[in-house]
């Protein structure tokens, strides 16, 4: 079973390249060792960001406590300021007159009032609005404006019950602009009876001040919520593009405030800070005691994360420029083994198509040198034995032919004589009657026979007679000088001559000739009637136009050299019946 998913993995690698098995292998490798440095960064980048969660969560909510506290000890302060006011003889003076049942007196009274406002409050331009009410809540100053007056009216009498504390409030007063409020009931210092209330308008920029020194990152934002109608009543700056606050956030408060909660921390979506889009934003926030306010703190969450997120980037960015690094030298080193290896493919290809001067050009001392040196010395030796091999069969050729053409001649020559044989003879006079048809030339032949050899024989010996054919051979041979005369044997003790483009003059001079030097050289034959060997000729010469067959041909001759015979030896007679005399 694990052979065989051995054996198929194996068959399945063989199918890629080496190149590509290299390249594969460290791919996954270096992916398999990557994997740690990747998991183990998720992992701290999600630890780390739910440590910043908490830790901002916790930041965060501290800060808008501190607000919130601050907020409360200006509020403190305006309470005290007024307190004092309120409980001043001059206040209580004016307000027991107003008590008074006469109008003139009211009328004086009244402007005690505003005249005391004015002192108290004319150099402080936080406060903007400052007015007494009755105790049945209506505004003391005539000049006040009717709408502006019917607000303060209204929200007096809207007021919760309040135990002498001041209550504090939103209100838009004027120009769709929110002022922070604040109601406080006044009573006689004498008999402790209600005399009326205070109302003092506080610009929500003396409490934006508090927000100066807070800072919790970029994009972050403070301020304070009226959680009744969700609007901001101080901001810290203008929200982007004016875009009301998050419905989200809105949400999240105000469910804080039905659940009876006073802080909290929530997560919502609102505009990004650049405008564009959406994103995600904590929140945290804490209800102002003693009034539907909360302290808001908002941070966007890539803000939050963006240290952890840089770190995060900044793993997959190693791990990414690991994995091209590795890469780039997996190709590398697999390139410098497949590369030398596809060389070899190549020379040993070329090898084996007859091509042997091929040589793998690499150095180094690694399984790939080793081979490429072995696989020159093989190459050079199987050069080598190539090239003895060739030289060998081109000597054994040679050889081979020179014996043809040895057996060729010895075919074609006479064994006891050394002069053409009847074989090489009919070649040639077969060829040499074309040749002189087509030429138009005439054509020789001499048949030559030696007189009374049998006797010869029979008087010297064989040998003897062998001694003399040879004699009689190499004196034909002499005669045939020309390039076109052949000598040769025609059987026995007959010979023949063939000359090329001879008429029948130039034959029986040249018959007439051999007869003669025969004659002359004098070979001592007992048996003879002239005492020496002599041959009888008989000349046949076909004239340029004539044509005959060689069989013909040789028969003609033939009988010349038998007129011959009969006629008394040691002559030459022609075709036709002319005797060549001897001279
Ligand atoms: P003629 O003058 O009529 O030609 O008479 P002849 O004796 O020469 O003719 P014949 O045909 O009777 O005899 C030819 C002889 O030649 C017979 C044979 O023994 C001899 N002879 C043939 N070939 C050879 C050979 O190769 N060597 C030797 N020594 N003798 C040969
Ligand atoms: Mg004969
Ligand atoms: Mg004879």
């Amino acid at each position: 079973m694990r052979l065989s998913l051995e054996n198929r993995l194996t068959t399945l690698l063989r199918a890629l390249s080496i190149r590509h098995r290299l390249i594969a292998s460290f791919v996954l490798l270096s992916l398999l060792s990557l994997l740690p440095l990747l998991v183990s960064g998720y992992i701290s980048y999600a630890e780390s960001s739910r440590e910043i969660e908490r830790r901002t969560r916790l930041f965060a909510t501290e800060v808008v406590k501190q607000v919130a506290k601050n907020v409360q000890l200006q509020m403190a302060e305006v309470e005290t300021a007024s307190e004092a006011l309120v409980l001043s003889d001059g206040v209580q003076a004016a307000l027991a007159r107003y008590a008074v049942d006469d109008a003139a007196e009211k009328g004086r009274a009244r402007a005690e009032l505003t005249k005391i406002l004015l002192d108290s409050y004319g150099s402080f331009e936080d406060v903007s609005q400052k007015y007494f009410l009755d105790k049945d809540n209506r505004i003391l100053d005539p000049q006040v404006l009717g709408q502006l007056g019917g607000t303060m009216e209204r929200f007096a009498a809207a007021a919760p019950p309040r135990h002498g504390r001041p209550h504090w409030g939103a209100l838009e007063l004027w120009g769709g602009q929110k002022s922070l409020v604040m109601l406080r009931q006044v009573y006689f210092k004498s008999n402790n009876r209600l005399a009326g209330s205070l109302f003092l308008g506080v610009r929500p920029l003396y409490f934006a001040g508090i927000f100066d020194n807070v800072q919790l990152g970029e994009g972050s934002d403070i301020f304070i919520l009226d959680g009744r109608d969700g609007s901001a009543v101080v901001q810290a700056r203008e929200r982007p593009n004016g875009a009301p606050l998050a419905a989200g956030l809105l949400a999240e408060v105000g469910a804080s405030l039905r659940h009876g909660q006073s802080a909290g921390f929530a997560a919502y979506e609102d505009v990004a800070a650049d405008g564009r889009g959406r994103a995600s934003f904590r929140a945290a926030y804490t209800q102002i005691p003693r009034t539907n306010w909360y302290v808001v703190s908002t941070l966007p969450n890539d803000s939050l994360l963006a240290q952890a997120q840089s770190v995060r980037d900044k793993i997959l960015l190693i791990g990414l420029a690991c994995f091209l690094v590795a890469l780039a030298l997996a190709y590398l080193i697999a390139r410098s083994i497949s590369a030398p290896l596809e060389k070899l493919a190549g020379i040993m290809r070329a090898t084996e198509g007859g091509n042997y001067g091929l040589r793998m050009d690499y150095t180094g001392r690694d399984e790939l040198a080793q081979l490429a040196r072995k696989f020159n010395e093989m190459a050079g030796n199987i050069g080598q034995a190539h090239e003895q091999l060739e030289s060998r069969v081109a000597a054994r050729t040679h050889e081979l032919e020179l014996a043809n053409e040895k057996l060729a001649t010895l075919s074609m020559t006479d064994g006891l004589t050394g002069i053409a044989n009847r074989r090489r003879f009919d070649a040639v006079l077969e060829a040499e009657l074309h040749r002189a048809s087509r030429c138009g030339q005439p054509l020789t032949l001499l048949m030559i026979d030696v007189d009374f050899f049998k006797s010869y024989n029979d008087f010297y010996g064989h040998q003897e007679g062998d001694a003399c054919l040879l004699r009689v051979a190499r004196l034909l041979q002499a005669h045939a000088r020309r390039a076109g005369d052949l000598a040769a044997r025609y059987g026995g003790e007959e010979f023949v001559m063939l000359a090329a483009d001879t008429d029948l003059e130039t034959a029986a001079a040249l018959a007439e000739s051999i007869r003669l030097a025969l004659e002359q050289a004098g070979l001592p034959h007992a048996e003879s009637p002239i005492g020496c060997v002599s041959v009888s000729i008989g000349v046949a010469t076909l004239a340029p136009d004539e044509r005959q067959s060689a069989e013909m041909f040789i028969r003609t001759a033939d009988k010349a050299m038998y007129r011959a015979k009969q006629l008394g030896r040691n002559q030459v007679q022609l075709a036709g019946g002319r005797r060549i005399a001897a001279a």
